[in-house]
Parts: C-alpha cells; sequence; structure tokens
C-alpha cells in the first residue's frame, strides 16, 4: 500500500465503479468488500485511515451483552457471529478475551450466569468457550485486584478484543491486494451532480493541494459522524439525524489489573456498562456517554467524564487510580442516529443505510465488530440501486492482510533506534503513514498506550520519517510542534 501508486491509478481511472467516502471500519469494510467483488473501488479519507471512532473504541470483539439485557435478540445473534468471523479472519490482531462480572449482590450470580449461559448458546458453534460461575476465591485468583469487601463471587466468559486502528490498516492493505486504490488526506469537498443525480466527487489531496473531479457510478458516504456534512452536499436542506456521544477511555499501568483476565461491570449505580480490559500490557478502563453538539475531529475528554471512570472503577478495586496513573486516555464520537423521514431506510439493524433521491448512499452507527456484515449490506444496496453487475460478496472467510507475517509493534518503548527505524520505514513505505502522529498513534499505538512516551520519541520519529518521505527540516520541526500539542490532549492536566 503505497501512497505514489495509489495516486497512479487514480489518475488512470476515467470512472469507478464505487467511491467510499471516510476511511474508518464501515467505509474500509465497504472498499474490502466492494474490490473483492470485482468492482473498481476508491476510497477516500480527509484525514488518516481510522483517525475518526475507528481508532477509539474500547477495542472489544463482541455480542454486546447489554443489547442481550434489552432484549435485541437479532442484533447480538448477527454481532456473535461477526465476532467468530473475525477472530478466525483476523487472528493477528483479534483473540478471544477472558471476562469476569464481580458479583456484590446475592441476587448477581444467578441473574448474570443465566444471562451469559443464554449468550453462550447464542454464539454456536462460534462460540469462543462457556461461561461459569466463580466463587470468591476463584474471581480472586483471576482478577487479583478487584476489591474483596462484600465479594460474592462472580461469572467467567468470553469474547473478543483487538487493536482497531491496526485492523483497519489490515483491511485496507486486504482491500489494496484486491485493486482498491485507498487513499488518505484526501477530503471530499463537494459532490458531483448533474440532473439531480451524483456522479462523482470534488476532491483535494491535502498533501500536494492538487484537486480532481472523479467520476463514479456509486458515491457511498461512511464518514460516521460527519454523515450530515456529506449529506448536506447532497441536499442543502438535509435535516441532521447524528446525534453524536462520546465515550472516553483512560489507560493506566498493568499492575491495577495484573494478569490477563479483563473485568465488565454490567452495570454501575447510574446504569452504565463499564469495562477494565487488559491491552498491549496496559490496562484500558471506560467508557462514558456523554451527549455532545459539535463534532470535533480530535475529540477532548471532559472532566467529568475522567472523574466519572476513576470513580467508578475505584469501587471495584482495591487500589484506585489517580490522576497521575493516568498514561494515556482517549475520546471517541459514537454517530447515534435520530432518523430522518426524508430519507429512506433501506435496511435498520444496529446500522441505517439511506439512499437519498440523488442516489447517494449512506451508511452510518453499527459498531466495528459487524464491519464485515455492514460492508457487505451496502454493497448489495449499491448494486440494486445502480444497476452494476451482480456479484456475490466473499469476505465471510476472507484472511485478512499480515495473518500470515510478524506481528506489527504495538509499542516503541525500549525499542533500539534501528527497529524504530526499520518500523518506520515499513509503515511509510507499505502502510501510508504520513505524519507522526499516524506512526505514534495509529500505525503503532505508542500515543494511546503512554502519551509521555510518544511525546518523547516525537523528535526521533519525525527525524527518521524525514528521511523515507524525504522531507526538509522544516518538516521535522513542524511535525513535533504538531504531536506535542496533540499529546497533551491525551494526557490529564
Ligand atoms: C467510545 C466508543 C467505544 C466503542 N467501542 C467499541 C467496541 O469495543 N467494539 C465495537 O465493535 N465497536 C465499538 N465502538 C463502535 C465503533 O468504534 C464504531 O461503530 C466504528 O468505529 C464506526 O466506524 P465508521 O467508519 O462508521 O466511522 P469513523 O471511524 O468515524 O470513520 C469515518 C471517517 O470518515 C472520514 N471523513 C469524514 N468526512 C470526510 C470527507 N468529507 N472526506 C473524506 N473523509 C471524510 C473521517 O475522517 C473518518 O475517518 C465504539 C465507539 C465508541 C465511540
Amino acid at each position: 500500500m503505497n501512497r505514489q501508486r495509489m495516486l497512479q491509478q487514480l489518475t488512470a481511472t476515467s470512472e469507478w465503479d464505487i467511491c467510499i467516502i471516510g476511511g474508518g471500519a464501515t467505509g474500509l469494510g465497504t472498499a474490502l468488500d466492494a474490490a473483492s467483488r470485482g468492482y473498481k473501488t476508491l476510497l477516500l479519507e480527509q484525514h488518516d485511515f481510522a483517525k475518526g471512532t475507528s481508532s477509539r473504541s474500547t477495542k472489544l470483539v463482541h455480542g454486546g451483552v447489554r443489547y442481550l439485557q434489552q432484549g435485541n435478540i437479532k442484533l447480538v445473534l448477527e454481532a456473535l457471529r461477526e465476532r467468530g468471523l473475525l477472530l478466525k479472519n483476523a487472528p493477528h490482531l483479534a483473540h478471544n478475551q477472558q471476562f469476569v462480572v464481580p458479583n456484590y449482590k446475592w441476587w448477581e450470580k444467578p441473574f448474570y450466569g443465566i444471562g451469559l449461559k443464554i449468550y453462550d448458546k447464542m454464539a454456536g458453534r462460534l462460540g469462543l468457550g462457556p461461561s461459569r460461575l466463580l466463587s470468591k476465591e476463584e474471581i480472586l485468583e483471576l482478577a487479583p485486584t478487584l476489591d474483596p469487601e462484600d465479594l460474592r463471587g462472580g461469572v467467567l466468559y468470553h469474547d473478543g478484543q483487538f487493536d482497531d486502528a491496526r485492523l483497519a490498516i489490515s483491511i485496507a492493505q486486504t482491500a489494496a491486494t484486491h485493486g482498491a486504490a485507498l487513499l488518505n488526506y484526501f477530503p471530499v469537498k463537494a459532490l458531483l451532480k448533474m440532473q439531480q443525480k451524483v456522479y462523482g466527487v470534488w476532491a483535494i489531496d491535502t498533501l500536494s493541494g492538487k484537486e480532481y473531479e472523479i467520476r463514479s457510478k456509486v458515491v457511498i458516504n461512511a464518514t460516521g459522524v460527519f454523515t450530515d456534512q456529506i449529506m448536506k452536499m447532497d441536499d442543502p436542506a438535509h435535516e441532521r439525524m447524528i446525534s453524536p456521544s462520546q465515550g472516553i477511555h483512560i489507560v493506566v499501568d498493568e499492575e491495577f489489573l495484573p494478569g490477563k483476565t479483563a473485568i465488565m461491570i454490567p452495570r454501575t449505580d447510574d446504569g452504565r456498562v463499564l469495562f477494565a480490559v487488559p491491552w498491549h500490557n496496559k490496562i484500558v478502563l471506560g467508557t462514558t456517554d456523554t451527549p455532545v453538539d459539535t463534532i470535533h475531529e480530535e475529540p477532548v475528554p471532559l472532566q467529568e467524564e475522567i472523574d466519572f471512570i476513576i470513580r467508578h472503577i475505584g469501587r471495584y478495586l482495591s487500589r484506585d487510580p489517580q490522576k497521575k496513573d493516568i498514561k494515556s486516555m482517549f475520546a471517541g464520537l459514537r454517530p447515534l442516529v435520530k432518523g430522518n423521514q426524508k430519507t429512506t431506510a433501506a435496511l435498520s439493524r444496529d446500522h441505517l443505510i439511506s439512499v437519498s433521491e440523488t442516489g447517494l448512499i449512506s451508511i452510518t452507527g453499527g459498531k466495528w465488530t459487524t464491519y464485515r456484515k455492514m460492508a457487505e449490506d451496502v454493497v448489495n444496496i449499491a448494486i440494486s440501486k445502480s444497476g452494476l453487475p451482480e456479484k456475490k460478496c466473499i469476505t465471510y472467510d476472507m484472511m485478512l492482510y499480515g495473518h500470515d507475517k510478524p506481528l506489527p509493534a504495538f509499542s516503541i518503548e525500549g525499542m533500539s533506534d534501528e527497529t524504530l527505524n526499520n518500523c518506520i520505514k515499513m509503515a511509510v513505505t507499505e502502510e501510508m503513514c504520513m505524519t507522526v502522529e499516524d506512526f505514534l498513534s495509529r500505525r503503532t499505538r505508542q500515543l494511546l498506550l503512554d502519551a509521555r512516551v510518544a511525546k518523547e520519541a516525537a523528535r526521533k520519529t519525525a527525524e527518521y520519517m524525514a528521511v523515507h518521505l524525504q522531507q526538509p527540516d522544516e518538516w521535522i520541526n513542524e511535525q513535533v510542534s504538531i504531536f506535542n500539542t496533540l499529546a497533551n490532549q491525551y494526557l490529564p492536566i
């Protein structure tokens, strides 16, 4: 996956079959689905791949125990099937994760025990292992830092865990192997229209400043919380349908939860789900659900959200995390759909697909776990609405790029200069890594794992990148300054 080659492919193609706006889980999955069916596929991302919500998840591949509580059986069945497929198709980036639900009240053990047995059964042959009841001693053996006071025991169950931004790159690389062109730093600024029909997009390569008019038989809007902005380009009278909701995570050292077992608190006293999950030798704590009015590319955790997580997780751990223990924190925006009468809901599961009168197809909602099914659904709709020749989806058991290669580096802590330089070279030449942020936040996960370590590494990273990208000294200084300003937002004040 090389940007120069992608640009050549762009200029050599007079008309695409499918052009996708947005390079998060949904857009990348759609590009892979479309390209692997044999359609001429282009994806344009305004920033870096997975810069948006798709690098800021809780990193769980899950059926959604919460949806089960709400009785949404169909949704859970679909997500459990996709969970199983993802673990099979991306074994290098997703794995079986053991969770415990601690019980402090007498009714919790039978209640969650039965619920999780149903969850197991629903997964069928794609199940990850049986759930079982735990005594107090057994749960403390698995999660020794759980607060033992009033602890009655717990329930053990299995879900999946993954690396979201690395999976995004792996999907992009798989799509490229199937002939898709994918470009980051390429925002769509307008839709091309003739006789009230969308026939392409107008986009800018922000790295060169060059503008492009791109023709495509179908345009798919997969821009997450930015969905309304593209729909407004299509119809200036479009009424907002996305209500963004922010979720934050705090990352602390593994001493707060040593071992490989994660904790799931199904219901805090104000009714939320809380997780403490081991991830790349750190612990991710989260999340929150805060409605927000404005959409930022780089949302910032609110003080009340940080306090909420620290306060609530502290109730379940024998040692409460403090502000000074925070290694990093990150916020993401959920694109919750309000609904809008003007759009045609062609399909509504957890995700919503709409087709406008001009032919623009928009897909939003869903979750990372179900990205493959969402992509299959939206490409099926694209085929039926555009008259493209029908071809079957083939991603069901498609192994994703990298499954047979050495694992990528998730952290650069303690890395030798030579290894760092090699990682950077590979990220630049094969993964379209264009900035220091791309490398430290999404090609590796250093910014999310420990923002201070990431800041310390920024200059060296910029210097090595400048060699591989043939950038001047001013670029190095500019990149370091931009990155340090960003990294400060990942640390508490
Ligand atoms: C706090 C939180 C925790 C979550 N945890 C989980 C989890 O554990 N498991 C799970 O399965 N799901 C989880 N999810 C849900 C999951 O992360 C999202 O469903 C998924 O990432 C959405 O992907 P997307 O591609 O639709 O949106 P995004 O990732 O936001 O991608 C949209 C992309 O469109 C680009 N874009 C916007 N406008 C333009 C334009 N004009 N031109 C070009 N590009 C443009 C943006 O830059 C962005 O990269 C979580 C979500 C949140 C918020």
